[in-house]
């Protein structure tokens, strides 16, 4: 049996987070997703940490499930297809800032725990190098091979993920303020990082032009600031539902089923460009005028591609053996609204969304692998060619640039060429 995991999200506690971020929206969205092993996110706020200690308790080894009363009242809130098992797993996201070799640099970085006792003592530490009751993602001042060796001291199974490492600004192999390598970055400790988050501009493909990342697990995690984004990037496991087991899989790679995901165009940061100017750029042509906007003269922002490109030691569309598989998927909410024609949004969409999902279950098997003919059978025809085209990669791609999001739609007929 295999099982999606998202290990990067935010609750309400976090910066520009929607209002309903609380545990029972997340575990609401979260079983209509398909999600069975969520990350708590924020679990260094003071406030959440409370919330997390009152209303979740004790699961498998290292896991916890929602009180009794609060899972029930989720539960009735869902069709009888989404009534899955969901546990929490308590993790983090901070943001580091220090100055190393004269450069100022920023990264995030994702943690993970095993028990509250350990994420306490976590807090503890982390407190000490910033104020954590201001941001559910705090800021810390604290070099990031600091910030790794508190975490392994924090307790057994305690590990760190590099988040969205490619993302200019805020990943470890950013251009502007992270470093070429993830060793060079942690230093001694690196060899106790065992897997680097792609991005929502990234995916696993891209990293595999690197061969320095041959030995981490490329995993992806939605990054949600709103319940409703849960699970639009994921990482599929075969492992028994604990956090050692979870833990070991990304380790070693033994029940690691790899990522499903969105189409790395439709993230902000794939291109270069300048987005006050309107201008984006292919890496080749960015790199042709010198990383300066055409328009302003002003730097561009490199985009993950051309960064990719930068390290890459191998052409593109290189796997490696070994490499495990990746799925790019479009919401369901965008491929109904792409069907009807009507914002995703809307009440028609949301309505045709949820009778999907009641009749044929949570939305990452309907978009992945329920067999095409089940989802015309249950009389949606149009959602059907939809997705079939998506899962053969037949899409138009509009990609993002300097923070504007790129769109992804399904391509219309294709004429096959005699
Ligand atoms: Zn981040
Ligand atoms: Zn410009």
């Amino acid at each position: 049996m295999s099982f999606y995991a998202d290990l990067h999200l935010h609750s309400r506690y976090a910066r520009a987070t929607s209002r309903n971020a609380n545990l029972v929206e997340l575990a609401w969205w979260a079983r209509r997703k398909g999600i069975t092993v969520l990350g708590t996110g924020d679990f260094t706020h003071p406030a959440w940490f409370e919330e997390l200690t009152e209303s979740l308790l004790p699961a498998e080894p290292g896991l916890f499930r929602l009180r009794e009363e609060l899972d029930r009242a989720v539960v009735e809130r869902l069709p009888r297809s989404c009534h899955g098992p969901l546990r929490f797993l308590l993790a983090v996201e901070v943001s580091t800032a220090f100055h190393r070799d004269g450069r100022a640099r920023r990264m995030h970085h994702l943690l993970y725990v095993p028990a509250l006792r350990a994420a306490a003592t976590l807090n503890d530490r982390l407190g000490r190098s910033g104020n954590l009751t201001e941001d559910g993602r705090p800021t810390l001042a604290m070099d990031a091979s600091d910030l790794l060796e508190a975490t392994l001291d924090s307790g057994d199974g305690a590990y760190l993920v590099p988040a969205h490492v490619w993302t200019p600004w805020v990943g470890v192999l950013s251009a502007t303020t992270g470093f070429d390598a993830i060793e060079d970055c942690y230093g001694d400790l690196a060899r106790h990082i065992f897997a680097v988050e792609t991005g929502l501009s990234a995916d696993p493909p891209m990293c595999r032009q690197v061969s320095a990342l041959d030995r981490f697990r490329i995993v992806s995690y939605s990054d949600a600031h709103a319940p409703s984004r849960l699970g639009r990037e994921a990482t599929e496991l075969a492992t028994e539902l604990d956090y050692f087991a979870i833990r070991h899989a990304l380790e070693s790679g033994e029940g690691f089923q790899g990522t499903v995901e969105l189409f790395p165009e439709a993230g902000r940061y794939h291109l270069s460009g300048h987005r006050r100017c309107g201008v984006r750029l292919e890496p080749a042509e960015a790199r042709r005028a010198r990383q300066r906007c055409p328009v302003c003269g002003k730097r561009l922002t490199m985009g993950v591609l051309q960064r990719v490109e930068d390290l890459a030691d191998r052409p593109a569309g290189a796997r490696p053996a070994g490499a495990a598989g990746c799925r790019n998927l479009l919401a369901l909410d965008d491929l109904v609204a792409g069907v009807t024609g009507l914002g995703p949004t809307s009440k028609t969409v949301r309505r045709t969304v949820d009778a999907l999902i009641e009749v044929l279950g949570p939305e990452l098997p309907i978009l992945e692998r329920l067999p095409l003919d089940a989802v015309e059978g249950a009389g949606f025809p149009e959602v059907a060619e939809a997705i079939g085209k998506v899962r053969r990669g037949q899409v138009v791609r509009d990609p993002g640039f300097d923070g504007q999001y790129g769109s992804v739609r399904p391509a219309a007929e294709v004429v096959s060429a005699r």
